[in-house]
């Protein structure tokens, strides 16, 4: 994407002191060496994509500071974070626009509004830029203020994805999220009063979790979210570079002998099962509180992804079942999902 190979990370760059530091371990620490994104080498972009619903993606800082025990984005961007110059950012949402005629952009950063100066610093550059911007990104509950949600809105935010991964104190404790449910509740109040679309993601089932914080999480949704978008992942996937394989080998669920590969191609289809951490202490009845979710989703936006995701037998791309209906174009696409209309069922909590 970078315009002169030159001037490209790793490339041809000088490094001394501490920028020599990062990149022992592969990240450059002055990002400004990126430059502004070649948007014009990329084919089609607005007819294979952006058509479509489609955003154009925008990364305006590398790294995550959280410490999440599942995730290898600190791994592979870094624990410090580093910044690209806001100007080159600006430059290379006007370039999308001149190139492509693209105005809706989504901010890949690993999560866009930590830490908060930064994202406060995003939306002023696009209203100081004049930009006539739509965008979407993900949050973190840690780090949402009223003054970021009205700087939001007035910059051009159409949705977030709001990521708390459970909807239980216990367990965002055991996820190594760094909020409670005080910050779970208080983002989910500014963007309903604020206006901004939202759908949440869960991760059900990841070690900590219980019966007891299960129901915690579905007796929330059901309070707070039962109109909204609320997207329930089964399982915790383990990459071996987590925190989390550490505890999945502590508690006798994967051999750290037996590497991931040898069981796939060994056809050890119970042992790869295991790194998808997903109550493996509750047994048979595991099956029963997917069920549960299931049958809580009926009628709603909510989606499991064990039920309302099918994978394509040839490229296992993933797609929603047939009785799930998106709007041709919906920006983000969860805006317009429809579930055909079953009556949810009460949940037992
Ligand atoms: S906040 Fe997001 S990117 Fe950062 S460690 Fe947690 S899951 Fe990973």
């Amino acid at each position: 994407m970078a315009r002169n190979p030159g001037t490209s990370p790793g490339l041809a760059k000088e490094p001394s002191g501490a920028e020599a530091a990062q990149e022992s371990i592969g990240h450059v620490s002055d990002l400004s060496c990126i430059g502004v994104g070649a948007c014009d080498v990329i084919e089609d972009f607005r007819s294979c994509y952006y058509d479509r619903g489609g955003f154009a993606p925008i990364q305006t800082k590398r790294g995550c500071e959280m410490k999440c025990i599942y995730c290898t984005a600190p791994l592979l961007e870094g624990c410090v974070y580093r910044f690209r110059p806001m100007a080159h950012v600006i430059e290379e949402m006007k370039a999308y626009e001149e190139v492509w005629g693209v105005r809706h952009f989504f901010f890949v950063d690993s999560t866009f509004n930590h830490p908060l100066g930064h994202a406060l610093e995003v939306c002023d550059g696009i209203l100081g830029a004049g930009l006539d911007v739509e965008w979407f990104a993900e949050v973190n509950p840690v780090s949402l203020t009223g003054e970021l949600c009205r700087l939001m809105v007035r910059s051009g935010c159409i949705g977030v994805t709001l990521t708390p991964d459970s909807c239980s104190d216990a367990v965002l404790g055991a996820y190594g999220k760094g909020f409670g449910m005080a910050e779970v509740r208080n983002a989910v109040g500014l963007l309903k009063k604020h206006g901004i679309p939202f759908d949440t993601c869960l991760i059900i089932g990841g070690p900590g979790e219980t019966v007891e914080t299960f129901s915690e999480s579905i007796a929330f949704c059901s309070e707070y979210l039962k109109d909204d978008v609320v997207r329930f992942y089964d399982g915790m996937a383990i990459t071996r570079s987590s925190r989390a394989f550490g505890i999945a080998v502590e508690e006798g669920l994967i051999d750290p002998l037996r590497p991931y590969e040898e069981l796939v191609f060994g056809n050890d289809f119970r042992a790869v099962k295991r790194y998808e951490y997903f109550f493996p202490h509750v047994g048979a009845d595991r099956e029963g509180l997917s069920r549960l979710v299931e049958r809580a989703c009926r009628g709603r936006r909510w989606l499991l992804t064990s039920k309302d995701y099918v994978a394509d037998s040839l490229t296992g791309e993933l797609s929603l079942r047939p009785a799930i209906a998106v709007q041709q174009g919906a920006r983000p696409w969860w805006r317009g999902l429809e579930r055909q209309s079953q009556p949810a069922e009460p949940v037992a909590s």
